[in-house]
Order: structure tokens, then sequence, then C-alpha cells
């Protein structure tokens, strides 16, 4: 499909103002609003194709890259590429350039969620999710049960009892707004506030939902599904949009925040992206070396402990800890080998142990191999 050009659209000259422009869209979107073509494809069509038009020509920036450059020069700037505008963004980015005259008609012709300007917006609710290591490394789908205010089903948000319950409002004549002059010493003043009486919606129920009492939500539960992407970390949140408290009489909803939290493991320690164990091996294992089992984030794995292990060594098993949030970049796995000196002796084994007491080759004898603590931890940690 070949684009029309924006000002074609509008059908205003290449010169026009931002005046102009911004009231020649005002009457192509009422002329095909949705509201007044309910189901008709050509109509949606041409509103979306207005709204693409004054999103391009209402902005100085835009406009002069379209006059230079025509549609070529949108392409990845307008954020809409080839597929157009959605009716919610419509209504949300330029909702208010309707005014009322046309959102008064929107419940009338039957529309339902949320639109500019009405109702009372929802408010954000905060969850606390606990994950556990495996969890964290993988990222996990989670469905979390949530306790909140939902849409009324039976009035759609709307909190009326039917589409005839709805009458303009007669404080504001259906615009929303009053007039009010008040004097100040610089003379009089007149100042537009929203209707008190409507709370700026242009009409009032007349008739309440019976089932939400006029609010258009009533307290409930939702199920939500959320994915948490690999390496969050305690303390993170995630936003889920829209997933809060309903809004009241059709207000948009709040958001849901999740707060993520680690389950602490029971042998592993995370320590950023590395995650830390601690393995107790025998006197004899680390004198003729041995192969442990140790547990990982995954699982567990085989490591080999080479004769003549000392304590304090430590081991890395490579990308087996967690993965960096939305990058490639993954910890590593460290052992820490702890040589377990034994508390308790038979009388045998003190005979043993009395015996090799004075054996050269039990005495320490650190060499220039041998890597001081504080070596071993700048090798870990560079
Ligand atoms: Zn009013
Ligand atoms: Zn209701």
């Amino acid at each position: 499909m070949t684009k029309r050009d924006y000002y074609e659209v509008l059908g205003v000259s290449r010169n026009a103002s931002q005046d102009e422009i911004k009231k020649a869209y005002r009457k192509v979107a009422m002329q095909y609003h949705p509201d007044r073509n309910p189901g008709n494809k050509e109509a949606e069509e041409k509103f979306k194709e207005a709204a693409e038009a004054y999103e391009v020509l209402s902005s100085p920036d835009k406009r002069a890259q379209y006059d230079r450059f025509g549609h070529a020069g949108m392409r990845g700037s307008g954020g809409f590429g080839g597929g157009g505008m959605r009716m919610e963004d419509i209504f949300t980015n330029f909702g208010d350039i309707f005014g009322d005259d046309i959102f008064g008609s929107f419940f009338g012709g039957g529309r339902s969620q949320q639109r500019h300007g009405r109702g009372t917006p929802g408010t954000n609710l905060r969850v606390k999710i606990k994950l556990d290591y495996a969890e964290i490394a993988n990222g996990v789908n989670k469905k979390i049960r949530v306790k909140k205010y939902i849409t009324c089903q039976q009035c759609d948000g709307s909190g009326a009892k039917d589409k005839s319950s709805f009458q303009t409002c007669t404080q504001c004549g259906g615009s929303g707004q009053v007039r009010r002059v008040t004097s100040t010493f610089l003379g009089q003043m007149q100042t537009v506030t929203t209707c008190p009486v409507c709370n700026g919606e242009g009409t009032i129920v007349t008739s309440k939902c019976n089932n939400c009492h006029g609010s258009g939500r009533v307290y409930g539960e939702e199920t939500v599904s959320i994915d948490i992407p690999a390496g969050v970390q305690q303390g993170m949140q995630l936003s889920v949009g829209g997933k809060g408290n309903a809004g009241e009489r059709g207000g948009a909803p709040g958001d849901l925040i999740i707060l993520i939290e680690e389950e602490a493991h029971p042998e592993l320690q995370r320590d950023g992206l590395n995650v830390a164990y601690d393995l107790y091996i025998s006197l004899t294992d680390a004198i003729f070396g041995s192969q442990q089992e140790v547990p990982t984030i995954e699982g567990h794995a085989k490591i080999k402990i080479p004769p003549g292990t000392q304590s304090g060594k430590i081991f890395r098993l490579r990308g087996k800890g967690f993965p960096a949030l939305q990058s490639n970049d993954r910890g590593d796995q460290l052992i820490h080998v702890n040589v377990w000196t034994p508390q308790t002796l038979s009388a045998e084994e003190r005979g043993i142990f009395e015996k090799l007491r004075d054996s050269e080759n039990l005495k320490p004898n650190p060499g220039k191999s041998e890597k001081s603590f504080f070596d071993k931890v700048r090798d870990v940690f560079s």
C-alpha cells in the first residue's frame, strides 16, 4: 500500500500553520472516529492515517524531516514504521485534542476499556517474588495470584447500570471543565478547572451498577503471568504495565511492581555473578587426591582434587555462576577447599599420627609455588 501524503491526508497546504494542522486533524479524526463509524474498517484506517499524519506534522522536527525526505525520512523516527499506530496510542497521545464533544459520545458508542479523561487511574501494586538460584540463573515464568481491584464485569468498568444510565453533566454541559471568575488585585481572572460534579468526565451516571456500586471495579483476584529474565538480583524491581489496581469508572489501571527476593541456597553463596562453595575434604583425600561431588546452581558437578592439595586452594568452574542481566556474560563457581583436621582420634589413629610427627614430609614448607592468601583472592577476582 502506498502511503498518502500527510498534508493530503489532513487536507492542508504545505505551509499550513501548527494551528491549522491541529484544526484539520481534529476535523478528520472526528469524521472517522470509531464511535461514529462502528465496525467500519475503512474509517478506522482513515482515523489511524490521520493520527500518523498529525504525529509527524505537529512536531516541527519530524515535519522538517518529512518535508525534506518524504515518507522515506520517517522510517525509524516515528516509531510506527510500516505498522501504523495502534488505537490506544492515538487516544493516549492525542486524546486531549478531541475535546469532550467526542469523548462525551464514547459511552453511547459502546466502546469499552479506558479512554482518555475518563475515570480515576488505578494505583500501582507491589508484590514480592522469591526466586531460587536456578530460577535466577535461567529466568522463569511465574504465575501469581494478585488480590486487587479488577474491572467490574457487569458494567465493563463504567459504573453504570446500563447504557441509558448516563446523562450529560448539567454543571459543565458535558465539557468537563468549569470557568470560574475571581477578583484579584490585578483585576478579574478567569480560571478553568475540572468540573467538580462529574470529575471532568462530562457525563454523570444516573443509575449505578449494582455489582460495583458505581465505581466500575470490584475487589478480586487475578492470575498474572510474569516472565522474569535470567540474571536478576535481590532488590531489583520489574514493572508489569497495566496489571496493578483497575481504575475507577474506566480509568487506566496501575502497574504491578515485582520486587525480586533471592531465596538463600543451603550450600552456595552468591557473590555478584559468581557463586561460592566451601568444600571440606579429609586429610587423606588432600594427601592422595580424590574426586569430589559439589553442588552447583543447576545440580551437581564432579571435580578432581589433585594429590597434595592445600587447604585454602580455590578451584574455579568456569561459566557455572550467574548470567548477567541482558548480556552474555556469565560468572564462575569458586570452590574453596578446606582440609578437615580430625577433632577426635582413636588410640590406634593417635599412634599412627604420633609416628609421623617428626616426619620431614609433614613439616610445612611453602615454596614459591604456594600463593599467599592475598594472591589467591587477587587471582580469583581479577
Ligand atoms: Zn461536569
Ligand atoms: Zn459495575
